[in-house]
């Protein structure tokens, strides 16, 4: 019916908590619920117990942890793949969705949604090519590029990339059950949290978040010259700790060493503005997947 208002609803399908929302036809959010990742069965419907007691919407974004099959027409779309969280492997996260409540379904990873999140509504807007990077209990990159999400042959996987490990000064062998030591398995909240035996919001030792800094910043030195983003947003709960971001910055501008392609002629300034927290804070993600059922 012609002028009748439309309402959109958002995943964020994190592994440690799914935030649901549903927004007006402007993406500004009406509601938000957070409940903690357990079973699939379990999650998935306390998400439909939300959406069930809000309006009939137009279309479902979700943004979901991976690795997940975001090729459209592929047999296993919409299926998480492996994955070290238990009982989640090959779960559907999209056909529940789409049969109980009888609209579309976006899918894209979680990452991926929250770069679109900060790009339409955040610290990305105006920008040709931002990237978002989480820091939490994993590792992860999601970037949007001429306008949308960067796909191909699955989806960026930025957080299992390799990074120089000196096992002199960080003895710990790694955490991802995969690769040992690449990124995620030295700089993620759960690597944190085996190297230090507490975790990281109690961790106050200066030596394990200058480590902490440095990994991140080897990260972002890697992301800045493979991609060329204009932005990077860093979010999650260990890129939170107060001072990380600021001691990342000025690692990179030591590690970039003037080399063309990061913002280093114009100094430190400028770095302040390229790596940034998340202007949506913990809503980027949710914003995003709420994103994703729109412009779809
Ligand atoms: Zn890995």
């Amino acid at each position: 019916m012609a002028g009748t208002p439309r309402f959109y609803g958002g995943i964020e399908a994190g592994g440690t908590k799914w935030v649901c929302a549903v927004a007006d036809d402007g993406g500004d959010l009406l509601a938000t619920e957070v409940t903690p990742t357990t079973t699939p069965e379990a999650t998935i419907r306390a998400a439909l117990r939300f959406f069930g007691n809000h309006r009939p919407l137009a279309a479902l974004g979700v943004g979901t942890f991976g690795p997940v099959d975001v090729r459209p027409g592929s047999p296993t779309y919409g299926r998480i793949l492996a994955t070290p969280k238990p009982g989640w492997a090959d779960t559907d996260v999209v056909s529940p969705f789409r049969d109980a409540l009888g609209v579309p379904v976006r899918l894209d990873t979680d990452v991926n949604a929250a770069a679109l999140g900060e790009w339409r509504r955040g610290a990305g807007a105006g920008l040709g090519t931002l990237a978002y990077m989480t820091v939490g209990t994993g590792v992860g990159v999601g970037a949007v590029v001429n306008g949308g999400p960067v796909h191909g042959l699955l989806h960026p996987e930025f957080g299992h990339i390799r990074v120089p490990h000196d096992p002199v000064r960080d003895p710990f062998a790694g955490s991802c059950p995969f690769h040992g030591d690449c990124l995620e398995g030295l700089a993620s909240g759960e690597a944190m949290r085996r190297r230090w035996g507490r975790p990281a919001e109690h961790l106050d030792d200066p030596s394990a978040w200058e480590l902490e800094a440095e990994y991140v910043a080897l990260a972002v030195v890697n992301l800045t010259y493979a991609l060329s983003p204009e932005r990077i947003v860093v979010g999650g709960g260990v890129a939170k700790h107060p001072g990380l971001l600021a001691a990342v910055r000025a690692r990179l501008l030591a590690l970039t060493a003037g080399y063309p392609g990061a913002p280093v002629p114009a100094g430190p300034a400028a770095m302040d503005e390229y790596v940034v927290g998340p202007a949506l804070g913990d809503l980027a993600g949710v914003t995003g997947a709420v994103e994703l059922a729109r412009v779809s």
